[in-house]
């Protein structure tokens, strides 16, 4: 009837579930959630979505959401009003930064959460607390790749957007798997390679979806993606192939950078990595073809002890081709959630204010000193590795955290909930009692995406309004209210009535995002930052000049670091770990769908063919597997996407007995301290034959 029609309501959001950041209309009727429809005004996935950003949402009423504030009492959480729980922060963080100084208490941010609360918190960080100890998952991710683009290319992000990799003629993608992590993304891909011609290379060491369509895929040894992209680069350079217009007008450091590559022949590479030179000759001639070339990169890069470095050789192999400033060229880190480059851009990082400007530049601290009336500390703080680390060694008594369930996806969570266990006091706030809410001494109930307004920025740095479906559930609430409920009760005085005008303060403050506004991101309308006062976007970077005061890029000579081996024989096994397309992440939403539940229950670990003839394995096997940090236990299915040795176990599970990050170390990058995720040796012990 038409009375039943007309309590149906549409409203527009932004998927939360990867980079790709798709846009459709949840159609609601009261609480329900009827179905997810995809419009082809969506700027980014038109009317495709993947089956997280259809299936993916039955968590929202899920009845295990956190409605009230817990307080912790002994080894249990009591229910409390929010006044109370407030009040007890309010005292217990004063009192810590009273007790051992504002550098004793880190704040992590969440990726999944918006611009604005990012934003505000980092403001609550700095200028409540004085403490520039404030960061964000990209530490477990993308801080590699952020790092080698600064270095290179100097802004942090994407070079264009996914129709300009589409636009590509030739795609290489190196330790990623669009097809499962950014599916959206992978079918512009797909279709791109299938029916324009577009050239397709892998480098992987298992053979993923995208691996088995592309036109080459390349197996080196683990940890070796260095030294390949620098011997190609060196071949190019050697075969007079360089872009040298492009280099003499807009690239510094040339001949000190092709010094630095002496070492890296094709036949070292060949020898180091394990590929066969018809395969390092044959990927520099593609490239040398091929009028326009990007490169997509992910954790496969990125989760090594090198992975700055080797970030770094991808850059300096595109600038010494002319690959920048035009569409179908350029860098690509595919950020994991939907919110990992807005949480970075919008200052959660210890040593950048929004906008990535540099916390001990004293004309920025100025202008930022002025705006929010108060000092603010000049060196940069504790990442969350430092953080971790600094609970290890008692400088660190607080920790302040929302939407992250970091003792699950840190590496080594045996170690990080045994820190968790020596806080003095410990906030989290989240949508669920996360396996890290646990350990807290107060969780504050928040409220997902589809409760609140807010911004997202996309991998391609689109920044994308999403509205409010529903009212928050029971008592929680938007997590930009709550960090302002706190900081008004540390005296902050702040009086934000709506998101749109934390933005409006960030626009006003930070130069890259002067032209942004509610206004001008209305409905379907999106800006890709760095957006000019007059709210005109920029799409592809580097067009004229590269983000470095002469306008000119720097090549930047790297080394290789070998990845970190367990030094003891019996850990005989490669250990790699990664993405499923049906899960998000740690599992705590996904695996509250009943549809995607009932398709994928759990966890597997991947076995080659000859490692299961070798030790007896089948589908379905139970093993056990030990690394020196701890083990897990799961069933094994046998496929030829892995080879001889090397494992693969995918992270999204919700049973801790399964969980990767129960056998990963506290190694890392030494740039970032992006932990070495990627970098495990480990053993097998069959438990009970299938
Ligand atoms: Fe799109 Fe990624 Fe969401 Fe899938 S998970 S619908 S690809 S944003």
């Amino acid at each position: 009837s038409a009375m039943r029609k007309s309590r149906i309501k549409r409203t527009k959001t932004v998927c939360t579930f990867c980079g790709v950041g798709c846009s459709f209309e949840v159609w609601t009727k009261d609480r329900h959630i009827l179905k997810i429809e995809p419009t082809v005004d969506a700027p980014v996935n038109g009317v495709s979505t993947c089956v997280k950003g259809k299936w993916g949402w039955d968590f929202v009423n899920s009845p295990e959401r956190l409605t009230k504030p817990l307080i912790r009492r002994g080894d249990t959480f009591v229910e409390s009003s929010w006044d109370e729980a407030l009040d007890l922060i309010a005292s217990k963080l004063g009192e810590v930064k009273n007790t051992y100084g504002p550098h004793s208490i880190g704040y992590i941010a969440s990726s999944k959460c918006s611009n604005e609360e990012n934003y505000i918190f980092q403001k609550f960080a700095r200028s409540v607390m004085q403490s520039n100890n404030v960061d964000n998952c990209s530490r477990y991710c993308q801080s590699p790749a952020t790092a080698g683009l600064l270095r290179t290319v100097g802004l942090g992000g994407d070079t264009g957007t996914m129709h300009d990799i589409a636009s590509s003629e030739l795609v290489i993608i190196v330790g990623a798997n669009p097809a499962e992590s950014h599916p959206v993304l992978a079918t512009r891909i797909k279709r791109a390679h299938k029916l324009h011609g577009q050239k397709l290379v892998v480098a992987d060491i298992r053979k993923n979806e995208m691996a088995q369509r592309a036109d080459l895929h390349i197996h080196p040894k683990p940890g070796t993606d260095l030294i390949w992209l620098s011997a190609v680069t060196k071949y190019i350079i050697d075969q007079g192939w360089q872009a040298d217009e492009f280099i003499a007008q807009r690239v510094n450091g040339y001949a000190e950078y092709v010094a630095s590559l002496s070492k890296f022949t094709m036949e070292y590479a060949s020898e180091m990595t394990g590929l066969s030179m018809e395969e390092l000759i044959g990927l520099a001639t593609l490239i040398h073809e091929s009028g326009s070339t990007c490169i997509l990169w992910a954790m496969g890069v990125t989760q090594h002890m090198g992975a700055t470095d080797t970030s770094t050789a991808i850059c300096n192999l595109l600038l010494i081709t002319g690959n920048f400033g035009r569409s179908g060229t350029g860098a690509y880190p595919l950020r994991g959630h939907n919110n990992v480059q807005g949480a970075c851009d919008f200052g959660t990082m210890p040593a950048y204010f929004p906008g990535y400007e540099f916390v001990k530049d004293e004309a920025v601290r100025a202008r930022y000193e002025q705006a929010w009336n108060t000092k603010l500390p000049e060196e940069p703080g504790y990442d969350n590795h430092q953080m971790v680390d600094g609970i290890q060694n008692g400088d660190l008594k607080g920790l302040y955290l929302f939407g992250e369930d970091m003792a699950f996806v840190d590496s080594n969570s045996n170690f990080v909930e045994e820190m968790f266990e020596k806080l003095e006091f410990f906030v989290v706030q989240d949508v669920f009692l996360t396996r890290t809410a646990q350990f807290a001494d107060v969780v504050l109930p928040a409220a997902p995406s589809l409760e609140k307004d807010g911004t997202f920025t996309n991998t391609e740095k689109r920044i994308q309004r999403f509205y409010k479906v529903f009212e928050p559930m029971g008592q929680s609430k938007p997590d930009w209210m709550i960090i302002q409920e706190v900081a008004n009760r540390m005296g902050a005085g702040w009086n934000y009535t709506h998101p749109s005008e934390i933005m409006a303060e960030a626009a006003r403050l930070a130069p890259m995002f002067a032209g942004v506004s509610y206004e001008r991101l209305e409905g379907w309308n999106t800006q890709v930052w760095p957006v000019h006062p007059d709210g005109q976007g920029t799409p592809i970077l580097y067009e004229d000049k590269f983000a470095f005061p002469d306008g000119k890029a720097r090549l930047y000579p790297v080394d290789w670091t070998p990845p970190f081996v367990v030094d003891d024989p019996s850990f005989d096994l490669h250990l790699n770990n990664g993405r499923i397309l049906e899960h998000f992440h740690e599992g705590n939403l996904t695996y509250r769908s009943e549809a995607i539940k009932h398709k994928v229950p759990g966890a597997w670990l991947e076995v080659s063919p000859e490692l299961a003839a070798e030790r007896g394995l089948e589908d379905g096997t139970k093993v056990r597997l030990t690394s020196p940090y701890g083990q897990v236990k799961v069933s094994v299915i046998v496929t030829d996407r892995v080879k001889g040795k090397e494992l693969y176990l995918p992270m999204n599970t919700m049973d801790e007995n399964e969980a990767v990050n129960r056998l990963t170390s506290s190694y890392y990058d030494k740039h970032t301290h992006t932990p070495n995720y990627k970098e495990m040796n480990v053993k097998m012990e069959v438990l009970e034959p299938k």
